[in-house]
């Protein structure tokens, strides 16, 4: 059966290179090229721009990224097996498919990318959680990406998407929302993969803002969220406590009670409490 890139259906794909997927590399593969590309869609324009993105596997999202017109794809895959389904990729689209074979988790890829660039991957979730977390705390803001556009497990993504007073709330919504706009763009159910995970998956979207929400030193406020969420049933007065002297008047000149939880307190909130305990209010 032809494929709109002229390349095999992704299950030959599997077959050819005897891709049989592997636990321990987290691998659920996208064998639909209809739905990578639409995964490729959501992450916007990509005509101009570089798309880095991790864990390719057999290739799925990496077609998709490129035949919806990235300038190109600079794609990291630790699993070496992968490594031939990839390069009749490259060769498909001359010039802009790159792969470098390692792990994400140790490769600085900024050297191989031209700005604009947009971040797109269908990762385990554990390195996608510790990525994640490290392309929105960086020195200095606005980042080198635009745009991620990440799958996860299904609670993962309502964890930074997530609203004062929900369960889901705590540090990585503040984390993401503080200077991205975060939104879930699609879900999927379990058997959009092969082999099927056991939790249903979402996509979620963020876009980097030019500057943050509202100012805060990263620090402060990353130490803040930390020590109220850590001890989330606490009231704030005690799990703030180690945080800086005086904490409860430092509270309630931020407009919180000192009796109140971290689930409870806004975003702006947080960042006005940093302030405070910055000696910038
Ligand atoms: N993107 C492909 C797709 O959608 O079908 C594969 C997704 S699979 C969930 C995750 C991929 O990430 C696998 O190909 C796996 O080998 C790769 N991977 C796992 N850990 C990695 C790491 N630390 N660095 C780079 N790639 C990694």
């Amino acid at each position: 059966m032809a494929t709109i890139d002229g390349l095999p259906p992704l299950r030959e794909v599997l077959r050819t290179h005897d891709l049989v997927a592997k636990k321990s590399l987290g691998q659920n593969f996208l064998l639909d090229l209809n739905l990578t590309a639409k995964i490729a869609r959501s992450a916007g324009d990509l005509t101009g721009a570089d798309v880095l993105e991790i864990g390719p596997g057999p290739g799925g999202l990496t077609r998709g990224l490129l035949a919806e017109g990235a300038r190109k794809v600079l794609a990291i895959e630790k699993d070496t097996r992968c490594l031939p389904a990839l390069a009749e990729i490259a060769a498909a689209y001359p010039g802009r498919l790159e792969v470098i074979n390692g792990d994400a988790l140790e490769i600085d890829p900024l050297s191989h990318l031209t700005p604009p660039i947009k971040i797109a991957a269908n990762l385990p979730y554990n390195v996608g959680t510790e990525l994640l977390v490290r392309w929105l705390t960086p020195k200095n803001w606005p980042p080198f990406w635009e745009s991620l556009t990440l799958m996860f497990q299904r609670e993962v993504a309502e964890r930074i998407v997530a609203k004062p007073g929900s369960n889901h709330y705590g540090r990585l919504a503040i984390l993401a929302q503080w200077r991205a706009e975060a939104k879930i763009v699609m879900s999927l159910p379990p058997e959009a993969f092969t082999p099927a995970p056991k939790v249903h998956s979402a996509v979620v979207h963020l876009r980097a803002l030019p500057e943050p929400r509202y100012p805060a030193n990263a620090a402060t406020l990353s130490r803040v969220v930390a020590a109220g969420f850590n001890q989330r049933r606490k009231m704030l007065r005690a799990s703030l406590k180690g945080v800086a002297p005086d904490i409860e008047a430092k509270l309630e000149k931020a407009g919180i009670a000192p009796t109140e939880r971290a689930e409870k307190v806004t975003l702006e909130q947080f960042c006005r409490l940093a302030r405070i305990v910055d000696g910038q209010e």
